[in-house]
């Protein structure tokens, strides 16, 4: 059975961070594919300043050429409204007809803010998810604790989430698994090289060249 993990986001822009978690991953997971998935109006931002999507996209795919088994869709940037996670896995699912595991991916600055998505419920009956350990976190002030990320679970999505023995997922007698990826990751976030932009810096340790030229060209983030 194909292996395939969906890693949304907004993607503005996508940086080193992005690229090398879902690298890790893909290893760890054996998954034959991991697609980015950029958002259209993210219903989280929403009211603060996101760059046009076919920018996001445009800088996705360029960061993207050349790697093998990574692949974008514009699949919510097409979608009209705001884009739901839910929406997005029920269409990767029906499209699958079966025939492949999919994986939802995320930070857990993301996931921490789960319980707030429509209908998670819905998703969590659906589909695994991959939990990625992000330094920095929600909060910038290091990495959260296996502890307080079973709290959040059994507080916020379902108090019947068990870890399972090995530790590396909480298991559920009606919803899927969550995984928890613990390597560490680098300490990179998209709110910090639009500021770097903003205030004159260079991006290049932080984002493929390719991308740091198509941001200034455009004259993204200034
Ligand atoms: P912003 O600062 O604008 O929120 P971001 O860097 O958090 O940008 P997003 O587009 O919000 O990027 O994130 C998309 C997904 O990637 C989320 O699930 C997020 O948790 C995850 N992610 C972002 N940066 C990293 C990183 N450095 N390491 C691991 N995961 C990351
Ligand atoms: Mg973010």
């Amino acid at each position: 059975m194909n292996r395939v993990g969906l890693f949304g986001g907004t993607f503005d822009p996508i940086h080193r961070g992005h690229l090398t978690a879902a690298k890790k991953v893909k290893k760890a997971f054996m998954l034959d594919e991991v697609v980015f998935i950029p958002s259209a109006v993210p219903p989280h931002k929403e009211g603060s300043r996101v760059t046009p999507a076919a920018d996001r996209l445009a800088m996705l795919r360029l960061a993207l050429t050349g790697t093998n088994g990574f692949k974008v869709t514009d699949c919510e940037i097409r979608r009209p409204g705001p884009s739901y996670t839910v929406d997005t896995v029920r269409f990767f699912l029906e499209n699958a007809h079966g025939k492949t595991q999919m994986y939802l991916i995320l930070g857990h600055d993301a996931f921490l803010e789960m319980h707030t998505w429509k209908s998670f419920e819905k998703i969590l009956e659906q589909i695994p998810l991959i939990v990625i350990r992000r330094p920095g976190g929600i909060s910038h002030s290091g990495s959260i604790s296996v502890s307080a990320l079973e709290v959040f679970i059994t507080t916020n999505l379902s108090c019947d989430y068990r870890l399972s023995e090995d530790g590396t997922r909480y298991q559920h007698p009606r919803l899927k698994p969550i995984h928890l990826f613990q390597n560490t990751l680098l300490k990179i976030s998209s709110t910090d090289i639009r500021k770097g932009v903003q205030s004159g810096k260079s991006v290049r340790a932080w984002v493929p060249e390719t991308v740091e030229t198509y941001l200034i060209e455009k004259g993204l983030y200034r």
